[in-house]
């Protein structure tokens, strides 16, 4: 933390805000809906609302009360276990901002720095999901090779619904991360097994269907890729205990409530693995009216329908509900540098947070259920058209309907701050939670004061909101020692370092 944030983290302590007794005081929410786009950076948020409205500011979730940046980094940069609890890596505003040029094809210091040491979906999913900093590729398992419990195993503990849904496959890094652990991401049949058999969720929706491909048509051949036969066949024998959904007319009469399932719901699409954002313009045609300019996969639900149809199973429990959205192909689009379809993938998402608090506020209230919107982690750097000469030059907004200009400056993640936006039950328990300030949320995205979280705070928040007892953790005297040295406040290291919940 440099000297400026420093000042601006002890301004807001002094200004006594922060550490109300309110939210701890608070009856837990009933109801906790968190809220993914996949890896989207500051520039994908503002290039969707440039798009759909011509200006920032005009999302639901852009009027929620908290506001704050979220880290987002691994433990360390490693694909498997190495048995060493130390964190290698961390963030620093000051370098992560730096706008001395290099002279290299990074351009700028700053954005050197966010380019390294980026997480994946499964540390970020791990993170969210149980609160633990791990190795790339570990879904809920610690840097020691050991599963770890996660949120949703605690909100079926108490009796609550349970759902997961994506526009990416079901087994995919992050919508696992809510229903399984495995060591490694990439063991998609294992972890389609434990998220269909093991009972934790009581709703998946997500791509992964073998009978068709990207899109929409029926394969001559299934391709097995995101869960194997044996289980494909339990879902349409039955032996599975799930109701197996896959017409669009099937979604959207779940959305709507004809359609009323008793027990739990498999949504598989059919659609081979995103719903729409790798369909192709030589099968579907063109549509203008669309920002890829690609016609939409007709036989497809939205994520918005998605969610809504999710919520309807879901609600129904007098317990309440626990649901993760992850707009799962906002992440591929980014990898892809594609402007036009990363903005269509956003816009289901935007709609999709809108169906949340339409049924927040029509089927449930902001005194028993926690929205949370947030990203898992950056990807691509979008950012102005002279984002090459001028350091984090923001989207250039041309109205709406309009493409905004973007430049991308990189094909992967990246270990930028991101943005995060709470409200409801518990919303305020994440301002207790700040590691430090970050002057350019403030100077450059002009996003919120500056303060940020950890996204393993994320964990703590929503288990906290939904009255899971706290436990204390042991810390490694090594973490303690190694973020000693980023000055930073000790109750963020106990938090952020223990190894498990
Ligand atoms: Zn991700």
């Amino acid at each position: 933390m440099n000297h400026r944030s420093r000042l601006l983290l002890a301004a807001i302590l002094a200004s006594g805000t922060l550490l109300g007794a309110s939210a701890l005081e608070a009856s837990p929410a009933k109801n906790v809906i968190l809220m993914v786009s996949d890896g989207a950076s500051w520039g994908t948020w503002d290039m969707t609302s440039f798009y759909e409205y011509g200006a920032k500011g005009m999302q639901p979730y852009d009027s929620f009360p908290v506001k704050l940046g979220m880290t987002t980094y691994p433990l360390n940069f490693s694909t498997t276990p190495t048995n060493d609890p130390t964190p290698q890596i961390s963030y620093d505003p000051a370098k992560a901002w730096d706008k001395t040029p290099t002279g290299d094809a990074n351009l700028f210091a700053g954005y050197a720095f966010i380019k390294q040491n980026y997480t994946d979906s499964a540390a970020a999913g791990t993170a969210l999901a149980a609160g633990i900093k791990t190795y790339n590729n570990a879904i809920n398992y610690d840097n020691f090779g050991n599963p770890v419990p996660f949120i949703t195993q605690h909100a079926k503990d108490m009796g609550k619904a349970t759902g997961a849904i994506s526009s990416v496959p079901f087994s995919h890094a992050t919508p696992a991360a809510f229903g399984a652990q495995n060591a490694s991401r990439n063991n998609y049949h294992a972890i389609a097994a434990q998220m269909i058999n093991d009972g934790t969720l009581d709703v998946i929706m997500g791509g992964g269907n073998p009978l068709y491909d990207s899109n929409g048509l029926p394969r001559a051949t299934p391709n097995y890729q995101w869960l194997s036969p044996t289980d494909w066949a339990a879902l349409n024998d039955g032996t599975a205990g799930m109701t197996l959904i896959q017409t669009k007319a099937d979604f959207e009469a779940l959305a709507n409530g004809t359609l009323t399932p008793t027990g739990r719901v498999m949504g598989l699409p059919q659609v081979f693995d995103t719903l729409q954002a790798n369909r192709t313009e030589a099968v579907q045609g063109a549509d203008p009216a669309n920002p890829s300019g690609v016609a939409f996969n007709a036989n497809v639900p939205t994520l918005e329908t998605m969610t809504k149809g999710a919520l309807n199973v879901l609600g129904n429990n007098p317990n309440g509900l626990f649901l993760m959205v992850e707009g799962g192909a906002v992440d591929w689009m980014a990898h892809a540098n594609n402007t036009g379809r990363i903005i269509e993938e956003q816009m289901d998402f935007n709609k999709s947070v809108t169906a949340v608090v339409q049924w927040v506020e029509s089927v449930s209230n902001w005194d028993d259920t926690l929205v949370l919107v947030l990203t898992d982690h950056g990807n691509g750097m979008p950012m102005g058209p002279d984002s090459d000469t001028i350091a984090f030059e923001g989207i250039e907004n041309n109205g709406a309907g309009q493409l905004p200009g973007v430049r991308w400056h990189y094909g992967t993640h990246t270990n930028e701050n991101t943005l995060m936006f709470a409200k409801g039950a518990g919303a305020e328990e994440l301002l207790t939670m700040i590691v430090g300030v970050d002057p350019g949320l403030v100077d450059v995205l002009a996003f919120n004061d500056g303060r940020y979280i950890d996204n393993t705070m994320i964990f703590d928040a929503m288990k906290m909101s939904m009255g899971v007892a706290a436990q204390p953790v042991p810390v490694p005297a090594a973490a303690l020692l190694f973020l000693s040295g980023l000055g930073l406040p000790a109750v963020a290291l106990i938090r952020r370092h223990r190894q498990a919940a």
